[in-house]
């Protein structure tokens, strides 16, 4: 899978996405990550990028010209990129060089456009990214990103390359690299050979729309404080029950708004076990609201 990204910053896209596991899954070639600096596309003879809006307002726009002008050679490179990927080895050796160093050969086999790539733009005003949205994401071969500063982007721009905006939170940060290097980090782990068994990314939080259950480590006891004994048990069933447990716990007690499509993956046991655990939550919650109107009336009998 390969990722382009459109930004002012590429250094710091780069720094962050070749570190850790991201950094291992470029080096193993399972993704790939590219970062087009915009400031080389202005015509612009002082560089610039970005100019005060229409209209009056405060702040810069980023200019349309010089993102449509990146835009074209990502799409370049895009099909490049296939046309390198399609190519046998057999062809390269024969095939005479241009001086950009690809063959006459291959630019004759592949010289067709590729189909459009998807095209993100970063922003606070987009469909917001989860588990769910990465999981589509992470079916695509070519993924463009576009990372927003200052104002925002020319509007134009944006409806000629079709771009789709993506928030990854409602808040306003002051550039789309963080947003960028967010989604290529979880759209990564999705991507067969980033993780050291793709199984890690198979149970996780919001798989089934359930949080993950709690995880312990050596050691057995750690500040008094004992791994659940299931845990050590070596039973594997009477695990992977209790996990399944904790996990509707967890998300009963903490995102209780997953359960309305959660429900829909559970056996008939676990809805059992849901209800049950619905009624004991309700239980705890007003012995708890009991405890907290005894303690706003200073003096008041046991039981009010
Ligand atoms: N004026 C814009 C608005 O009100 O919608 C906000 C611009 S913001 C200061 C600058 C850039 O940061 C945006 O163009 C976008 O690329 C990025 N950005 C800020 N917050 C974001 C978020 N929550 N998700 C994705 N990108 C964001």
């Amino acid at each position: 899978m390969n990722f382009y990204v459109m930004t002012l910053f590429p250094e710091m896209v780069l720094q962050g996405v070749n570190t850790s596991i991201t950094g291992r899954g470029i080096k193993a070639g399972a993704i790939s990550v590219e970062a087009f600096h915009i400031r080389d596309y202005t015509l612009d003879k002082h560089g610039k990028t970005e100019d005060a809006p229409y209209g009056g307002g405060v702040g810069l726009v980023m200019q349309a010209q010089p993102i449509w002008d990146c835009y074209q050679a990502v799409l370049k490179r895009i099909e490049e990129n296939h046309c390198a990927s399609e190519q046998t080895p057999g062809d390269q050796s024969d095939a005479p060089e241009d001086n950009d160093g690809s063959s006459q050969e291959q630019m004759a086999v592949c010289g067709r456009a590729p189909g459009k790539p998807r095209v993100l733009y970063m922003s606070p005003q987009g469909r917001v990214f989860d588990q769910q949205f990465a999981e589509e994401l992470a079916k695509e071969e070519d993924l463009v990103m576009l990372c927003g500063h200052y104002e925002g982007v020319d509007e134009r721009v944006l409806e000629l390359m079709d771009a789709e905006e993506v928030s990854i939170g409602d808040y306003v940060l002051t550039g789309g690299e963080l947003p960028a290097m967010v989604m290529i980090d979880c759209i990564s782990r999705l991507v067969p050979g980033v993780l050291g068994k793709i199984e890690s990314a198979e149970v996780e939080t919001f798989t089934d729309h359930l949080i993950e259950y709690p995880q312990y480590s050596r050691p057995e006891v750690f500040m008094d404080k004992r791994v659940p004994e299931v845990l050590l048990s070596g039973h594997h069933a009477n695990v992977d029950k209790w996990r399944r447990e904790q996990s509707i716990e967890r998300t009963l007690r903490k995102r209780p708004d997953l359960l309305e499509t959660a429900v829909l993956t559970l056996s008939k046991k676990e809805l059992k076990f849901l209800d049950e655990l619905k009624l004991r939550v309700a239980m705890e919650e007003q012995e708890e609201d009991a405890d907290e109107e005894e303690e706003l009336i200073p003096g008041a009998p046991d039981g009010i």
